[in-house]
This record gives structure tokens, sequence and C-alpha cells, in this order.
């Protein structure tokens, strides 16, 4: 079970993930298509960065090439200094749908990761205990994915990446596919989460009210090929205490106030 303290020092300075002047052109049928363009950001550990712009912007490709799954066309993307050059555990990606493994249980799936990195049992077991608490999970660990609902199944994809050991989570609208009222719960769990782990989270999503309620920053960018237009810091998820002070800080004049400015960036 991870230490209840962070894990990771959030006071060690330095940027955790850097994009310098990224672009990004897909080979298209029949010709180019430009998703992403000169790009700069630098993300420091610890750093809850919420990533929103209008849909088919090229957000997800930005997350791509964070991950390592794609390479710049142009510019570099930096892991602590180091240029990333393809996928890394210490990296983890949570997609919108949870892609689980249908034939492994709740624990299986989640012990999945360290079992392929040859982590020893003891510790491995240890690992799995801790996110299984984590994310509410532990009465199921023995259920095969398919029979637990959607936000059950999205935790689950949580814990799984958790169990890497990440400093980093990169989610591609991980709620996007629940329901209103289960989206918001997990919102909250996602925070309790960022907090416990000191894990640093660029998640992208279509929702400004979750980027601005989530992030320490929120990213605007524009229509394809996405550029930054505007970046925004936000606090509400370094003070509240999650929960269900959530509806409260989320009707607060001062949080309508920022999601009203960040709409305004990406409204057309
Ligand atoms: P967003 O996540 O903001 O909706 P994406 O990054 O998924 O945007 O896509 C940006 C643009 O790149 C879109 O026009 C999309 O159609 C295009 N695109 C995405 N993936 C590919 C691909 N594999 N090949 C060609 N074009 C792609
Ligand atoms: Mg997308």
């Amino acid at each position: 079970m991870p230490p209840a303290d962070d894990r990771r020092d959030r006071e060690s300075d330095g940027a955790v993930l850097e994009l310098q002047n990224v672009s990004f052109t897909y080979a298209a049928r029949g010709g180019l298509l430009e998703a992403v363009a000169n790009v700069d950001l630098t993300i420091d550990r610890g750093e809850f960065v919420c990533i929103v712009g209008p849909s088919g912007c090229g957000k997800t490709t930005l997350l791509r090439l964070m991950a390592g799954f794609i390479l710049p066309t142009q510019g570099k993307v930096l892991d602590a200094g180091e240029p990333v050059r393809g996928p890394d555990w210490r990296r983890g990606m949570v997609f919108q749908q949870p892609y689980l493994y249908p034939w492994l249980t709740v624990l299986g799936n989640i012990e999945f990761g360290p079992r392929a990195r040859g982590v020893p049992a003891a510790e491995r077991a240890r690992l799995v205990q801790g996110y299984l608490q984590m994310v509410k999970l532990e009465e199921f660990a023995d259920r095969h994915t398919y029979e637990l609902s959607g936000g059950m199944q999205q935790r689950v994809a949580l814990a799984r990446v958790l169990a890497n050991e990440p400093h980093t989570l990169l989610m591609d609208e991980p709620f996007g596919a629940l329901d209103a009222l289960t989206r918001e719960h997990m919102q909250d769990e996602l925070l309790a989460v960022w907090r416990r782990t000191g894990a640093t989270v660029v998640l992208v999503t279509h929702s400004v009210e979750e980027a601005v309620y989530l992030g320490t920053r929120v990213v605007a960018c524009s229509h394809r090929p996405a550029r930054i237009i505007a970046e925004i810091e936000t606090c509400f998820s370094r003070t509240n205490g999650a929960g269900s002070q959530g509806r409260t800080i989320k009707a607060d004049p001062e949080f309508v106030r920022l999601r009203e400015q960040v709409l305004g960036y990406i409204w057309d």
C-alpha cells in the first residue's frame, strides 16, 4: 500500500514534461493534416493541467505526443529533460473508454503492468492492494471487469495505470462516457488520488467546468491546428476538500467567472 505521505516530492523543481515548439502533421489519405502547431508548454511536478479546446482541434494528438505514442514532426517533447522517444510506464495514459482485459479479473487487470515489468510478487500485491483501496474497489477484486458499471471500469483503468507508479497521468476525456452524477463523483475521486500520489496530471476535457474544477492550470487551445491561446491559473482543486463541496464550488461566483473567462477563449 502506498505510504500516506506523497511519495514524489512536489517541492522538487524542474519540469516533468516540456513541449518546445511542437508541431505535428498527420499524413492522411491523399494529403497532410496539421493537428498541432508550435506548442510551447512546460508542466511542473505535481501540477494538474487541464487542456480544453474545440472538438477536433488536436487535444488527443497533444496527449499522444506527451505519451510518446507519436513523435513530433517539429520541435521537442522532453520528460525530465530527456527527449521522449516512445511510450513509457512512467507516463500512464487513461482513455475515454476503459480498455481493460476482459479475460482478467479486476485484480488481474491492475496487476498486469507490474507483472509485465517483473515486479516481485510481494511488492506487486502491496501495490495492487493499495490502489484497489484508493479507487474503492477492494470488494470487487475478483470480479471480471464486464460485471462492473462504466464508472467502476474507469476506476479499474485508473488503478491499472497507477499500479505502474507513473510520475504523470495523461487522461483523455476519462469521464466523457459516464453519466453526469458518476462523472462528478469521479472528479472528486481523481482529486483525492492526485493528492495521495503527488502525481502530475494532464487531463483533456471538453467540459470547461470540469477543467476549472480540477485543474491548477487550464490550457485553452485554438481550432485545428491546436495552438495555445491562453493559460489560466485556477485554485479550486488545491483548496477544496473534495466531496460534497463540489456543488458549492461550482456555483461560487469566482468559479463561474473563471468558467466564463475560459469559455470566452474557446467559444466562436
Ligand atoms: P481532438 O482530440 O481535439 O478532438 P484529435 O487530436 O483527435 O482532436 O484530432 C485532430 C485532427 O487530427 C482531427 O482533424 C482528426 O481528424 C485528425 N486525426 C486524428 N488522428 C488522425 C490519424 N491517425 N490520421 C489522420 N488524421 C488524424
Ligand atoms: Mg480527442
